[in-house]
């Protein structure tokens, strides 16, 4: 790779909305529940391809957490990138189905490389990390919804912040159809244990698996954010694709399935896009496969951006986060109106109050959110967002009224953070709740010790306040 010029960032998009993140790879592991039809067997971590970036990067160290951790760290640097504040993505399988030792070790390895030095105990490397130089923010797994629930705990005493479930679909005919091996019922629950426990949840959706079609995809997806039951906070939308390997591909060759076109997956992700209410990220469109590993279905991965241009042509504005972040409204040279307020969102999901505490301008340009529940009379935050470019650990963003001017450094580190926790306090309060608890990365304990936080000394690692 050329070295950047001096002040140049390479591929600007990664740290675009405020954190770096660092995705770390499990080695390969059969499912316990068997095999969903879809998945393709190809010897690498499942539901991977050995082209995958991410599958090459780790097979390269043989799946050392510590060592695939180092090496990003290196590469972002390399281009420029801050990494102060790392996000930790581990991906690749059910994580919380290897063994107890191994998810600890390989937890640890990713702090230990965090602090670049080994520490005795996970307890250690996490107390370490509080103040070390690349902080873990936010840690994220991913699981299956029937393997959730009973781990609610260690995944908190691991650090983990955000929890992405493999829900594809929630219909339980074709979930049956597709082998997935549990219900929707599990995604019900799964997703009211993980609120309440203050963790942000992510749902993966699969449109167009076999046993569906274009309108119950579409039915089923508004349901996801009409039902209490679901309302996620993110999703990633990917479309089915037929890979080698899978069962899925015997069904194709024996003409008992056909992806949808890349017309038809067009049609239906403007559909979905429009639904996503404003308070639900959508992560991802289309997953990252090599050309080469699709038997079936579109290659062209690229489809958010043809979309999303296709959108703007025609005015038609999205309320999903990540479309109105101010990062990627800074990087489309947008004239940005930087006389923000407050707006609030509130709403029923898993038997719980949400509130959506967002910091807009005129533009409905997103600056800043937090997420506070309320649930049987307890109140936990469960994000905390202060978008715009990544910034370093100390250096000072533009202030509240900054002219455009200032533009480049962002909206990190402006006192939004603040300005957003004392609104959701503002609230806890107002229901007579006396204490606030917020769900923190390990690294960001610091932060909210400066706003009169405490580490509870509970299992959990969440940072509380009285009010
Ligand atoms: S649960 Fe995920 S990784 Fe396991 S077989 Fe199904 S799709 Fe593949």
């Amino acid at each position: 790779m050329k070295k950047p010029e001096k002040g140049e960032i390479r591929k600007p998009t990664r740290t675009i909305s405020g954190i770096t993140p660092v995705a770390v790879m499990l080695p390969p592991r059969a499912c316990e529940h068997g095999e969903c039809v879809y998945c393709p067997n190809l010897n690498v971590p499942q539901s991977y391809t050995p082209r995958s970036p991410v599958v090459m990067r780790a097979s390269a160290v043989n799946y050392d957490s510590y060592k695939q951790t180092q090496a990003r760290l290196e590469a972002f640097k390399a281009m420029n990138h801050p990494t102060d504040k790392i996000e930790i993505i581990v991906m690749g399988g059910t994580f919380l189905q290897y063994s107890k030792k191994f998810q600890y070790e390989f937890i640890k390895g990713i702090y230990d490389a965090l602090n670049n030095s080994k520490s005795k105990s996970l307890g250690e490397a996490k107390k370490k990390n509080e103040r070390a130089k690349h902080r873990c923010v936010a840690l994220c797994l991913e699981t299956r919804p029937d393997a959730c629930v009973e781990f609610i705990d260690r995944m908190r005493e691991f650090g983990c912040t955000r929890v992405e479930l493999g829900v594809q679909i929630i219909d339980d005919r074709i979930y049956k159809l597709v082998k997935r091996g549990h219900t929707v019922e599990d995604v019900v629950k799964a997703t009211k244990a993980l609120k309440d426990a203050g963790f942000k949840v992510g749902y993966h959706l699969i449109p167009g698996l076999p046993g569906s079609n274009l309108k119950k995809d579409l039915r089923l997806f508004k349901k996801i954010f009409s039902d209490e039951k679901f309302k996620p906070d993110q999703i990633k939308l990917y479309p089915c694709q037929v890979m080698p390997g899978s069962e899925l591909e015997n069904l194709y060759w024996n003409k008992k399935y056909k992806p949808y076109t890349k017309k038809e997956i067009e049609k239906i992700l403007i559909q979905m896009l429009k639904i996503v209410p404003r308070y639900c990220r959508v992560m991802r469109v289309m997953r990252e496969i090599p050309p080469e590993y699709i038997v079936a279905g579109t290659i062209h991965i690229d489809l958010r951006k043809d979309i999303e241009a296709e959108l703007r042509k025609k005015d038609s504005k999205l309320k999903e986060i990540r479309y109105r972040e101010i990062g990627f409204a800074l990087r489309e040279g947008k004239e940005i109106d930087c006389n923000l307020r407050l707006k609030i969102t509130r709403y029923m999901a898993s038997g719980g109050e949400e509130y959506f505490l967002e910091i807009v301008n005129k533009q409905d340009i997103l600056f800043g959110l937090c997420r506070l529940r309320v649930v049987r009379g307890k109140a936990v935050v469960r994000e905390l967002h202060v978008y715009g470019p990544a910034l370093k650990l100390g250096e000072k963003g533009w202030c509240r009224s900054a002219c455009p001017q200032l533009r480049n450094s962002g909206a990190q580190h402006t006192g939004l953070g603040k300005w957003l926790i004392s609104e959701a306090e503002k609230i806890a309060k107002e229901k007579c709740i006396k204490k606030l608890k917020v769900i923190s990365g390990v690294g960001v304990r610091e932060y909210y010790k400066k706003l009169g936080y405490k580490l509870d000394k509970g299992k959990g690692g969440y940072m509380v306040k009285g009010l």
